[in-house]
């Protein structure tokens, strides 16, 4: 009997009344015959009430301390889920991360996963027992508790499902699956039925959140399938695979956008070998992300323009950085904007398809949006553009590129 990972995250599991729902779910399951590993998240907003009591307590805690705190919601949610499948007659027990043991490193609050020992687990699985496990948590060689980074229960549920060797990790959550945009935007996307995992890294970066970074990462790693579906509605939700498993590949599979850019660019920066090094050193050690860059070839052989990208929220610091630096750096001026947007076209049949770059510049330029700056990966073209024309932009590429459902 093949073995299922299933994974409630904390609008699943908000109060008792949508654990006995989710455990409904595992039941049903459990009917159709699987062997099956639950992995919790905290109750809703759970979380967030024990980072704040442990700031409470005073400036730089201790972060074994904190994950000693910030782990305990989800042994509440794993308890009060055995307790749920028990009352619908099935077999289960709760496990804290140090009882399966689920072994990470020890840097703590934002610990990575290790190993994990499944023998039991497996054992008491195969004689039909269900295990709940406590999600984002583990523990490290210093025998302590550690969290895995918030978000983190994603992960465990991969990891789990990895070593199990678990025919599928469903991630149940408040939406029905990942859309080919943002259905706020354009009333026309769509659920997306497959989606491989390195399409839903580059919507997942960009800005669609449905499941953690890491674990779409490990999952690829791994090849543990996923599936993204609702708890709330009983249909199959998206599935993110391996390439090999999408036979007809569409030439984009979604449109994204973010709002969080702005914009900087130095005007007659000197152009001599090491002044992009020296640009971006400084601000890699003030942390600041740098996304989108572009530079031009410089007319005079003297001075060129360049320009690139940050989060809204590093922009001060990035300008503050870079003014600090101006003597190395030798630029004339800098200008910085914040009133832009990045809208991206996601798609492995990049790959195999030409011109699907040529078909979004046209589309923009149709409705006379101008483009700032381009930049591309193997299956993502990117334009930054006027923050103002971002619904049009959105809405124009997911037309052209026949994702507007019917
Ligand atoms: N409860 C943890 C958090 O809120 C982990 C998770 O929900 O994935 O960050
Ligand atoms: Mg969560």
């Amino acid at each position: 009997m093949a073995r299922l990972v299933q994974k409630f995250g904390g609008t699943s599991v908000a109060d008792v009344d949508c654990i006995k729902n989710a455990a409904l779910r595992v039941k049903a399951e459990v009917d159709a015959g699987h062997h099956v590993a639950v992995i919790v998240s905290a109750m809703a907003g759970v979380t967030n009430q024990m980072v704040d009591l442990v700031n409470q307590m005073g400036e730089l805690p201790d972060a074994r301390e904190y994950d000693s705190v910030v782990s305990s919601g989800e042994q509440v949610t794993a308890g009060l889920m055995a307790l749920a499948l028990q009352d619908l007659g099935l077999m289960a027990r709760s496990w804290l991360g140090w009882q399966v043991p689920i072994r990470s490193d020890t840097q703590h609050a934002k610990a990575r996963l290790m190993d994990i020992e499944v023998e039991e687990i497996g054992t008491r699985l195969d004689r039909g027992e269900i295990a709940v496990i406590a999600g984002f948590q583990g523990i490290g060689a210093d025998n302590r508790i550690t969290t895995l980074g918030r978000g983190g229960s994603d992960i465990s549920a991969v990891a789990m499902a990895g070593a199990l060797g678990a025919e599928r990790c469903d991630i149940y959550t408040d939406v029905d699956g990942v859309y080919t945009t943002d259905p706020r935007i354009v009333p026309k996307a769509q659920k997306i039925d497959k989606i491989t995992y390195e399409e839903m890294l580059e919507m997942a970066s960009l800005g669609a959140k449905v499941l953690h970074t890491r674990s779409v990462e490990l999952a690829m790693k791994m090849g543990v399938r996923l599936q993204v579906r609702s708890t709330f509605v009983p249909d199959d939700g998206t599935f993110v695979v391996s390439e090999d498993e999408i036979v007809e590949q569409q030439e984009v599979s979604g449109v994204t956008y973010s709002r969080d850019e702005a914009k900087i660019t130095l005007l007659r920066v000197s152009d001599n070998p090491g002044v992009a090094a020296n640009i971006f050193g400084p601000l890699a050690d003030a942390n600041v992300n740098v996304d989108m860059i572009v530079q031009n070839v410089s007319e005079n052989g003297k001075t060129t323009d360049l320009t690139f990208t940050v989060t809204r929220t590093d922009l001060k610091n990035a300008v503050s950085v870079l003014e600090a630096h101006k003597g190395e750096i030798e630029y004339d001026n800098l200008t910085a904007d914040d009133g832009v947007a990045k809208i991206s076209v996601v798609g492995v049949g990049m790959r195999s398809h030409a011109g699907i770059a040529q078909k979004m510049f046209q589309a923009l330029a149709e409705k006379g949006i101008n483009i700032q700056v381009i930049s591309t990966s193997e299956i993502k073209v990117s334009v930054l553009v006027d923050e103002e024309y971002t619904e049009l932009a959105v809405r124009a590429l997911h037309t052209v590129y026949g994702l507007d459902a019917d």
